[in-house]
This record gives structure tokens, sequence and C-alpha cells, in this order.
């Protein structure tokens, strides 16, 4: 196959003044990645991404996922995205496109039912899912009306199967609860603080390094023998200060 598997995400973007990786143009692996990301653009919506053939298969899901078979979720489908996007969580700057805030909101792995070629093609995919939040079987639908494939956007509907991991009546809260991020545990407006911006006057290398060493720093920063001494230390100290008190009160 010689077409350009991302032609039309790197046409909507110019690389020069946005964070978001160019993409790989070979399948470089064959992996089987699966991962939402919360995305506060112009609206809130959710980004479903499923690793395909060397890119992320990806639909916006406005009122993001449902673990109740009974409340099926429209699912926009969007251009095919480069399988390095699918570790960003950040900021895209205001004016570009899908300029926001961008969450990890859960991570994992995908495994196809049945062929996945002939899902993707005939709009009907089966699938599971073991993430971190959300697990079990799910299916993807295209909607039979083509309304929306006339504007170059396909409607499908994400449906829980029924299965031990379905919740009935509850499952729509999930989106509502878990507001912090599956891979940084920070919420919207942290992530929109304190992720590194990206610099227009800078090569896109020299940015791409730069978020790499950010995300060095953050991962210090939350490793708890940066921040506090080792519990042996702390030990330590306690027994020493519980001594020169002794000493005081005796003397
Ligand atoms: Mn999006």
């Amino acid at each position: 196959m010689t077409t350009d598997r991302l032609e039309h995400y790197r046409a909507k973007r110019d690389f020069t003044r946005t964070s978001e990786p160019p993409g790989a143009r070979k399948d470089a692996r064959n992996g089987n990645a699966y991962l939402i990301q919360r995305h506060e653009a112009r609206n809130l919506h959710f980004d479903f991404r499923l690793e395909h053939e060397g890119v992320l298969k990806s639909w916006a899901i406005p009122r993001g996922p449902s673990m109740d078979p009974g409340d099926k979720r429209l699912a926009v489908r969007t251009e095919d995205h480069p399988i390095e996007y699918g570790a960003f969580e950040g900021s895209i700057p205001k004016g570009q496109y899908g300029g926001g805030t961008v969450m990890l909101w859960d991570e994992g792995t995908w495994e196809p039912v049945e062929d996945p070629d002939e899902g993707f093609r005939e709009g009907k995919l089966k699938f599971v899912i073991h993430g971190k939040r959300l697990n079990g079987g799910f299916a993807l639908v295209r909607l039979r009306s083509d309304t929306g494939r006339k504007q170059g956007k396909e409607n499908w509907l994400l449906i829980k199967e029924k299965d031990e991991h379905a919740r009935p009546g509850e499952g729509g809260d999930l989106v509502e609860s878990q507001l912090t991020s599956i891979h940084s545990g920070l919420e919207m407006e942290e992530i929109a603080e304190q992720q590194p911006e990206w610099h227009s006057n800078e090569s896109v290398e020299a940015n791409v390094k730069r978020l790499k060493s950010a995300k060095r720093v953050a991962a210090a920063r939350r490793s708890p023998r940066a921040r506090s001494p080792s519990p042996r230390k702390a030990e330590r100290k306690a027994t020493a200060a519980k001594k020169k008190r002794k000493r005081k009160s005796s003397s």
C-alpha cells in the first residue's frame, strides 16, 4: 500500500506550530494499544483510539464512553492519528487545530473478536478492551443513515456488550466520576497549567526534546524519593529527637 495513512492528519496541522508529533510514515510496529484522551477543545469530547496497522484509528465521543449496554454513545469517526500522539497529554495552543487541553483518560490494549479489517470496512467492529477504566466487550457500529458521511464525518455508536464488566443503569457515571489523568493523576486545570508549552520560534526537534526532558523532570518530582528523605533516614531522625527529649527531661 502506497497511500499515506496519515495524510489527512498532516494536512490539518502545521508542525512548526504544534507540539503534536508528526507521526511515523511506515508501519513501525503492529501493536494493539487502546487509549482515550479527554479533550477540552471548543467542545469537550473523548477521543477513543485503537492502534491498527501502524496508526491510531480514532473516534470523537462527545459524551464519553459508558459501561451500560443500554447507553449507546455517539462516536464520530475522525482521521487516523500517529501512534506517538497516543502518549500525549498537555496543551495544544489556542487557534491551532484541536487547540485546548488533552488528558490521558484511559490506556491499555484491545483485541478484535472478529476480523478487524472487515469490521472497519463494514462498520461493525467487535472487540475486547483491557484498560484501566474500561474493560470487557465493546462494539463500534456505523450508523446506516449517512447524513454525517456526506460531510466527511461518519457517525458510529460505541456500545458496551453485556458481560461481567457491564454496569447496567450506572455505566454512565464513569465519565463524571473519573476526572483525573490515568497517566499523571492530574486534573484538566493542572494539566493546562503544568505541562510544557510549545515554542514556535524553536525547531520541531528542539520542542520534542524539551517535552521529553519536561517529562523526566515531572517523573522525578513525582517519585517519593525525590520529595522526602528515605523512610530509614526519617526513622533515625525520629529516634534522635526522642533521645534528645529524654535527655532534656532527665536533666
Ligand atoms: Mn479531539
